[in-house]
């Protein structure tokens, strides 16, 4: 066994971490801030065990041309990012025809499909039971013919990938959810998805479990990596001493980060990111995370109040917070629940790391030896973390790994 650096301490490279101490690596957990603290942190804390099919990107003209005008709640744009995003946003829109979707939805639900059974003995294992609900997630509808189409649509889920759900008319809803205040169609009910109350949380105790179990986590910029003899080193920050960390191996795991490191190293892979927003309100105590299927915002009960997160914003991930689609999210959310005030701390805003093909990138450098890639994940990979985590220290230890790595390979960008 060797010695391996992981870069970035969110879902997936902590996950990376202890899969690969689990092997008998020697692990260094590398991030500039704690465990948890960027896009895992802020997200909408579902284990989405239903998400078989990845977000595709809109290819009806009507919703086209709404997105156009700005009339969604779902996407927002800037204008000024399309020049740069043109080339991905393109290769999104045309992976996006069905039967492609179809075949990356096969590649994806082969990931989804392990996310409890991986997430499980970890939460066991990090004693975080107290933050994790095990009774799934309420997607609701305002329009009956809308609703009709998404009980059909999750049929058909239930027939080819396993994901269970309950269909609940208009009344069924109410008396599910009291809190609601107007009439919906009804809702599905997907029953196999969890919820994390505190998904940061979440994460700062898989990290302490590393380190329970011998692992060392270490503040340093990602941005120092270079090779060293056959190996690779970090500088650690003055905070942990400054010197050189050194391994055989590295896996980079910054999550929307990942390109700006990539990239100089010659990798020009097609990565863009969606950003997102939350806000918490003092109000509106639902049972369930509750997802507005037209509107496209989620509500989800924390220990802070309610967490609203919205949809996609694609946009620049370094130019400053524009939540327009946060304002409309809540207006719509205002007109379902008794929403409250919202909580004084401005809203947090994190960026999605996605791919044109829907699908992560986890795999070999195909340049560089010794280095490992693990981003990507987008809209999933929170739920994903410890499925990539697995994948990854299965194929740096030289195991047959329990899932074809083919389809997530860089290479099919290069
Ligand atoms: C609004 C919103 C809602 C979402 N809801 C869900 C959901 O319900 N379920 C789900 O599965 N997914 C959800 N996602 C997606 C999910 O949050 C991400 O896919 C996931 O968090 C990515 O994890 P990661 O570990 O790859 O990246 P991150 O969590 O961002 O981790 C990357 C780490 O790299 C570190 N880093 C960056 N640069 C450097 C550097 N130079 N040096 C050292 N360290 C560095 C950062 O500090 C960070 O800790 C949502 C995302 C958003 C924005």
């Amino acid at each position: 066994m060797s010695s391996v650096l992981v870069l970035g301490a969110g879902m997936v490279g902590t996950c990376t971490a202890l899969h690969l101490q689990q092997r008998g690596h020697q692990v260094l957990l590398v991030d500039k801030k704690g465990p948890g603290q960027e896009t895992s942190f802020g997200n909408a804390g579902l284990i989405q065990r239903e998400a078989v099919e990845p977000y595709a990107f809109p290819r009806q003209w009507s919703k086209l041309l709404q997105v156009a005008l700005g009339r969604t709640v779902d996407v927002h744009y800037h204008g000024s990012a399309l020049p740069g995003l043109a080339r991905a946003l393109f290769t999104y829109w045309r992976e996006s025809a069905p039967e492609r979707h179809a075949v990356a939805s096969q590649h994806h639900a082969r990931l989804i499909a392990h996310c409890l059974d991986e997430h499980q003995p970890l939460i066991e294992e990090a004693g975080a039971q107290d933050l994790v609900r095990c009774e799934g997630f309420r997607k609701v509808y305002r329009s009956p013919t809308v609703f009709a189409q998404a009980v059909k649509d999750a049929g058909r889920l239930e027939r080819q990938f396993g994901v269970r759900f309950a269909a609940l008319d208009a009344a069924a809803l109410a008396q599910a959810e009291p809190a609601l205040r107007c009439d919906l169609a009804g809702a599905v009910h997907w029953l196999d998805t969890w919820s994390v109350s505190d998904p940061g949380e979440l994460v700062a105790r898989y990290a302490r479990l590393f380190e329970q179990r011998g692992g060392r986590l270490v503040h340093a910029n990602a941005h120092t990596l270079q090779t060293h003899g056959s190996g690779w080193r970090v500088r650690a920050d003055d905070l942990d001493g400054g010197g050189w960390l050194e391994a055989a191996q590295a896996v980079i795991a910054l999550g929307p980060w990942s390109d700006a490191l990539v990239r100089p190293m010659g990798y020009r892979l097609p990565l863009f990111v969606k950003r997102g927003y939350h806000q918490h309100y003092t109000g509106a105590s639902l049972n369930l995370p509750m997802l507005d299927a037209e509107k496209g915002f989620l509500l989800l009960p924390t220990a802070q109040g309610t967490r609203l997160t919205t949809g996609a914003e694609f946009a620049r991930m370094d130019v400053p917070a524009t939540p327009v689609q946060l304002g409309r999210a809540e207006q719509a959310a205002r007109q379902l629940v008794d929403l409250g005030p919202a909580l004084a701390t401005p809203p947090w805003l994190g960026s999605r790391p996605c791919t044109p093909d829907m699908l992560p990138v986890m795999g070999p450098a195909p340049r560089h030896r010794g280095l490992w890639f693990n981003f990507g994940h987008a809209h999933q990979g929170f739920t994903l973390g410890p499925v990539a985590g697995r994948l990854l220290a299965e194929l740096i230890s030289g195991q047959t790994p329990g899932l074809d790595p083919g389809p997530y390979r860089a290479e099919r960008f290069l």
